[in-house]
């Protein structure tokens, strides 16, 4: 199964056990991975399911639903304040491959980039690539960025942590402890110049808990990575025991 190429479907094309392929889906499984007719492959609808599936020039049969174990076992929130540049292309890509559900893009007071209305649909484009690439079940969610105030007030997680560079902070590793398998969690990350003081008081305010990623001062496009490696080292490790 392993060797099978893999396409993400929406929904909408499967009907009555049968996958309407779009013309740049046909053209990407004939021309560019050279399926045959009557070859297999894996369609996943980006919303947790995968089928194992025959080609069939305009349409693909479906064969049977394949069963998926590359999800973490707790829902991550990535809420990140918008590096410069093209460094969010980074963020989602890896962040993706490490299993983050959804991705939440936040304009804080030293944010320097104001993002096109383009960039959602590349940042889009990017997780997809990536979830095929690494197996996943889930393309994560990206959000239209927002003010980060904004994003604090609409925020539903049980568990929340915002990630500070400087001052006497709990490590997430710790701090993540108590979380159980079944919870929701959503870790906030700053731009270049970090968080203002106001900003870190309101995500106190909002139940957010400030944390340390280790002693040294990490990138704003490397701080994501590290700490959803970190949460995914601790708590898979727990769900793997
Ligand atoms: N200019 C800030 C300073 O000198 O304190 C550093 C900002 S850092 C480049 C960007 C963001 O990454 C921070 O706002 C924080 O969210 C996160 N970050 C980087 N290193 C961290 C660390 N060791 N612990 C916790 N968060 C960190």
């Amino acid at each position: 199964m392993s060797q099978l190429q893999r396409i993400a479907i929406a929904p909408s094309q499967l009907q009555q056990e049968q996958i309407l392929l779009t013309p740049q889906q046909q053209h990407y499984l004939g021309r560019v991975l050279r399926l045959r007719l009557r070859d297999r492959f894996i369609a996943m609808d980006g919303k947790g399911k995968w089928w194992l599936a025959q080609l069939q020039g305009e349409k693909a049969q479906v064969l049977e639903p394949l069963p998926v174990e590359t999800e973490l076992p707790v829902s991550i929130t990535l809420m990140v304040a918008l590096p410069k540049g093209n460094g969010f292309d980074d963020v989602v890509r890896c962040c993706t491959e490490l299993g983050v559900a959804v991705i939440a893009p936040v304009v804080s007071d030293r944010t320097l980039l104001n993002p096109s209305p383009q960039k959602l649909e590349r940042w889009l484009r990017i997780a997809q690539e990536a979830a095929e690439q690494s197996e996943r079940a889930f393309v994560p969610t990206i959000l239209e960025p927002v003010s980060f105030s904004t994003g604090l007030v609409t925020e539903t997680a049980t568990h929340r942590y915002i990630c500070e560079a400087r001052g006497s902070y709990p490590h997430l590793r710790e701090a993540i402890n108590q979380v159980s398998t079944t919870s929701e969690m959503i870790i906030a990350i700053g731009p270049e110049g970090g968080w203002t003081q106001k900003e870190l008081d309101c995500a106190i305010d909002a139940r957010f808990q400030p944390v340390s990623l280790g002693r040294r001062i990490l990138r704003a496009v490397t701080a994501p990575i590290v700490a959803l490696s970190i949460v995914a080292a601790e708590l898979e490790s727990v769900a793997f025991n």
